[in-house]
């Protein structure tokens, strides 16, 4: 790793509160950070409106501090930056790095939700219910993961040229993570292995804006026994605040940190100083799912 200092965030989005899933994440980045006296930054994904729970984002922040994973400096709201996501996106356009695509839906599912280029030489007009999609071609796009290992796509065959603002006019999450971990200088993204495939096309956009991308760790998923992993969609239940310490215990045994025996019934304050201590990111288990019965079935 190099010397610069580390610099981690959290980026969750307030859809709902904070279940085990997306504790894990959070704990993860926030170990992996402190034990090398980097800075944690936390940043709301609030920009796809229509998902965002009334509520959501306080209930994130309460249960954070609950759970003593106090971040620096001030919270980042998508939200309120706009006008950057704006700039670049128009910038991808005038280079014709982007262009404005019209396909409906049901185009789109005759191949395999796969994007075929259809519109990228029309010169449609920017319309706001028109979608923006960035180029890729089909060179190897890949890096190696902390803990996975090499990961790579052939952006065109796998993915197709993608989206970089939705049809409703909203900055499509590809565009926002890339532009905020560029402006925030994040250097190190701990984040949960559902967004591994996300990771070869944000790759491609740190190349096309010219940007250092980040070192990656992406951390298995905790599972449900019915195969489904842990999310808010699916009704994983809100981390209560009563039993934070014995939560925060399970979670550093599900990441594989083994917390001795004794730890168990400590506050969390001193079971989070024991983890940033002792944190190992080489114990994590190198898989992208967890076992479902690793779980209490409350979780
Ligand atoms: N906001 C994304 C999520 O909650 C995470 C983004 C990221 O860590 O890159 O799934
Ligand atoms: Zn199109």
């Amino acid at each position: 790793m190099s010397d610069t200092p580390y610099r981690g965030r959290f980026a969750p989005t307030p859809s709902g509160p904070l279940h085990f899933g997306s504790l894990l994440a959070a704990l993860a980045s926030f170990l992996d950070a402190r034990q090398q006296g980097g800075t944690w930054m936390l940043r709301m994904e609030d920009l796809d409106q229509p998902r965002v729970q009334p509520g959501a984002a306080d209930s994130i922040l309460r249960t954070l501090e609950h759970y003593n994973l106090y971040w620096d400096g001030d919270i980042r709201w998508q939200s309120q930056h706009l006008p950057h996501y704006q700039g670049i996106l128009q910038g991808l356009l005038d280079c014709g790095l982007a262009f404005v695509c019209d396909c409906s839906r049901s185009q789109l599912s005759t191949t395999n939700g796969i994007y075929d280029g259809h519109c990228r030489d029309r010169k449609l007009g920017n319309t706001a219910d028109r979608a923006v999609r960035l180029r890729v071609d089909n060179a190897e796009t890949g890096f190696t993961d902390r803990l996975q290992g090499p990961f790579s796509q052939h952006l065109e065959a796998d993915v197709g040229d993608f989206v970089i603002r939705r049809r409703d006019g909203i900055i499509a999450y590809q565009l926002a993570v890339v532009a905020d971990d560029i402006q925030q200088q994040i250097n190190q993204v701990v984040r949960g292995a559902d967004l591994l495939d996300s990771t070869p096309r944000q790759l491609w956009l740190y190349q096309k804006l010219d940007a250092r991308p980040p070192h990656y760790l992406h951390i298995p998923l905790a599972m449900r026994s019915d195969g489904n992993k842990l999310s808010k969609r699916l009704g994983s239940p809100p981390l209560s605040d009563k039993g934070a310490a014995q939560t925060l215990f399970l979670a550093l045994q599900v990441l594989q940190q083994a917390p001795p025996a004794e730890a168990q019934g400590t506050p969390v304050s001193e079971l989070l100083e024991w983890a940033v201590r002792h944190w190992n990111p080489h114990r994590l288990p190198a898989c992208t799912q967890l076992p479902a019965d690793i779980l209490p079935t409350h979780l």
